[in-house]
């Protein structure tokens, strides 16, 4: 499939769609998940135009991988949780919905469940507020 311009995360690195930011540097960009399945659900995603990993040139996958790794330890660190899944679905029989590659960071706690993926919207006062933590951790 060809890489779709008009993908929500191509918006966002274009500035014409709205995010909350927690960091970005010239190969990557982390934004607020804006319907969570845990608290602080972090996403990171290359500048690199690609649908999945098997699209991505080995120097943006470096560089997803080196901000993933930096901003987990901040989300971590901000929200409190013991654990902390990073998880990168490729392709609709994976689960992706939307199809700019990208690494989800989920908090863990024992006995708390994660949500249902991609169902409920944030209050995005609540997520402003969990970002300017992450971002102080960072
Ligand atoms: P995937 O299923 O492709 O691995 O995950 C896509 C993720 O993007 C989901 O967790 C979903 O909640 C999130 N998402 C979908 N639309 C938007 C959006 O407009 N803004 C933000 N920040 N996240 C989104």
């Amino acid at each position: 499939m060809a890489y779709d311009q008009n993908n929500i995360f191509a918006k966002i690195l274009r500035g014409e769609a709205p995010y909350i930011e927690v960091y970005e540097d010239d190969a990557t960009l982390a934004f607020m998940d804006v319907m969570p399945q845990a608290e602080g659900h972090t996403l990171v995603i290359p500048r690199a135009a690609a649908e999945s990993l098997f699209d991505l040139r080995r120097d943006d996958y470096a560089a997803l991988a080196r901000t993933t790794q930096h901003v987990a330890a901040a989300v971590k660190k901000a929200i409190g949780s013991p654990g902390l899944m990073i998880a990168q679905l490729n392709g609709t029989e994976a689960g992706q919905t939307v199809f700019h590659i990208h690494n989800h960071i989920i908090p863990r706690w024992n006995g708390i469940d994660m949500k249902l993926h991609s169902r409920e919207l944030a209050d995005m006062k609540v997520l402003e507020e969990q970002a300017e933590r992450i971002r102080a951790a960072l």
